[in-house]
């Protein structure tokens, strides 16, 4: 067998319970053969699909970290079905660190999943999950929040893609997280993100933004383990404990350009509205002040569309370009089965 860059001691057939790394060469003036070693789990008996979770793409999200780290601990490898792959700091520097990317590149992980890979540590960790992990699998859960600039509203994700039967089965994934709000995201992402690489391989691709502001929120990592363990009763692989079995309503919400609200100039950023609240075209959203400038009065930011606040910016002091607001628009679940039954 030849040496590579990246390689993992967990043999991803083997049944039972299995924690080791994936490794990533990372040859540096103090370490000249060092690894950077990334925490993998695989979990699997008997027969059936095999699903991967993943947390820690962004190392300031700490929901989906949190709530893998305890899976790995406490699952009961016997009442599986099938195989749990789980990556709980995917991009383990930017995750030691706190920050959304690696302090050994600038990478961002779920910005490496493009055509080609950089060679670099963050490059490889993307080819790695893609070509190794994603082909593998019949299913993927990566769990994100709005990291430490944007507080996120908890709402599970799915690229639906572009084919029928697969879009129909990736929907009915996403309804079963049933999460407080089911983000149904029509087509294919065209930026390199890993719904684009894991459509490639064809797996169902499913997301989630929990929480933000980088800390933990407790209701959003109660949502966030409510999507896991229900994903993983969807799919037949892990029946679900009771207290997940309880039904809550769902709005269906979708995203456009248009519902991004972007700094036009640098100030500070008081917003007037909270997540989850209903707002109209035209609504004040809030304000931008410039204290280095107290004779102007401030500047009005306002809303393009109809829409749910999804994203408010955690962070006071915004440049031009910044996100400070997102929202969602709100659809019917008929309308998205309707779209899908005029794919091919
Ligand atoms: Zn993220």
């Amino acid at each position: 067998m030849s040496l590579s860059a990246v390689w993992t001691d967990v043999d991803l057939e083997a049944p039972g319970r299995q924690v080791g790394f994936i490794r990533v060469e990372h040859s540096v003036h103090r370490s000249a053969y060092g690894t950077i070693p990334i925490p993998f789990a695989v979990f699997a008996n008997g027969q059936g699909p095999t699903l991967l979770l993943m947390a820690g793409s962004h190392g300031d999200e700490y929901e989906g970290q949190l709530a893998l780290t305890r899976l790995i601990r406490e699952i009961d490898v016997g009442r599986i079905h099938g195989r749990i792959l789980v990556l709980p700091a995917a991009n383990r520097p930017a995750v030691a660190a706190g920050q959304r990317t690696s302090p050994l590149d600038d990478g961002n992980l779920n910005r490496s999943f493009g055509d080609s890979y950089t060679d670099t540590p963050t490059g490889c960790i993307a080819a790695f999950i893609a070509e190794e992990l994603f082909s593998h699998c019949d299913a993927i859960l990566d769990l994100h929040s709005g990291g430490s600039s944007l507080d996120h509203l908890s709402c599970s994700y799915a690229d639906l893609g572009t084919d029928k039967v697969m879009a129909q089965r990736t929907f009915a994934a996403l309804e079963a997280m049933n999460a407080p709000f089911s983000w149904a995201q029509p087509g294919c992402p065209s930026g390199p993100v890993a719904g684009r690489a894991a459509l490639r391989k064809g797996a169902i691709h499913l997301s989630g933004e929990f929480g933000g502001g980088g800390r933990l929120k407790h209701d959003a990592f109660e949502v966030a383990e409510r999507c896991i363990y229900r994903v993983l009763d969807h799919f037949g692989i892990l029946a679900m404990e009771e207290k997940w079995r309880v039904e809550t309503p769902t709005r269906f919400v979708f995203n456009i350009q248009d519902h991004f609200v972007y700094a036009p100039q640098a100030g500070v950023l008081e917003s007037l509205v909270k997540l989850g609240d209903t707002v109209e075209a035209g609504q004040l959203a809030g304000y931008l002040h410039r204290p280095e400038s107290p004779w102007e009065a401030p500047l009005e930011l306002r809303f393009r569309t109809d829409g749910i606040v999804s994203v408010i910016r955690t962070m006071g002091r915004s440049r031009e370009g910044d996100c400070l607001f997102q929202l969602l628009g709100e659809t019917e679940r008929e309308e998205i089965l309707a779209a899908m039954e005029n794919l091919a």
